[in-house]
């Protein structure tokens, strides 16, 4: 029991910690993206994480249903790997962006370790002007650097899929709430949060095409 609550502490604590650093660096990191400024309908959905064989797949599968196109950050060792979902990524027309080689914590690395990550993804996928920083930590001493060649984004939207304990109802409800044009709404093609993903993205896209939203890359 003891075991329990702390566990459940410790996840409230990251999830805090996540939401107070949303705000801090949405409102003191202008220079990242969190939201596109557009006169359209249009949202962007973008896949952290992978490339994974089979959920990735499935979440291209799904994307075409819907004539929708997302952008994936991927980690360079899983592109390494799985080269064919990475060509077949890029066949459909979605984007493929940089999200380390290692899936690094930034704000554990020196500037020269974490740029070193960025560079060394780069040579797997080609550089793709688009960067997300592995759980929105970014190495602050970095940033001029990265943004010379890139654009670095980060979301509005957080559909939380990688949460064990997600309610998927209210998370659901709650990501359609806070779309909005522009928005870049956040998922993962891991298997951390495939079950998740699998409840929420189907809806979550019929959402979209209903309210007459076009789903296009960054
Ligand atoms: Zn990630």
């Amino acid at each position: 029991m003891k075991n329990l609550l702390a566990r459940k502490n410790t996840a409230y604590l990251t999830f805090a910690a996540l939401n107070f650093w949303y705000f801090i660096g949405r409102t003191f990191l202008p220079k990242l993206t969190w939201r596109r400024a557009v006169n359209e309908h249009i949202v962007y959905l973008t896949f952290d994480d992978g490339p994974h064989p089979e959920i990735t797949t499935w979440v291209m599968e799904e994307l075409e249903k819907v004539g929708a196109n997302g952008t994936f950050f991927v980690v360079g060792n899983n592109a390494v790997n799985h080269p064919e979902i990475v060509s077949e990524l890029r066949a459909r027309k979605h984007g493929i962006s940089n999200h380390t080689f290692h899936h690094v914590k930034g704000w554990r690395m020196n500037d020269q370790e974490y740029l070193k990550e960025i560079e060394a993804c780069d040579e797997v996928i080609g550089d793709p002007g688009f960067f997300r920083p592995p759980f929105g930590q970014i190495n602050f001493k970095s940033i001029p650097v990265i943004r010379q060649k890139k654009e670095i984004i980060m979301w509005d939207v957080l559909s939380k899929d990688y949460l064990p304990r997600l309610n998927r109802k209210r998370a659901l409800a709650r990501i359609k709430r806070q779309t909005r044009p522009g928005s870049i709404i956040v998922f993962h093609d891991s298997e951390k949060a495939e079950a998740n993903l699998k409840a929420i993205l189907p809806a979550y896209l019929e959402f979209l095409k209903d309210e007459g939203y076009h789903m296009k890359v960054l």
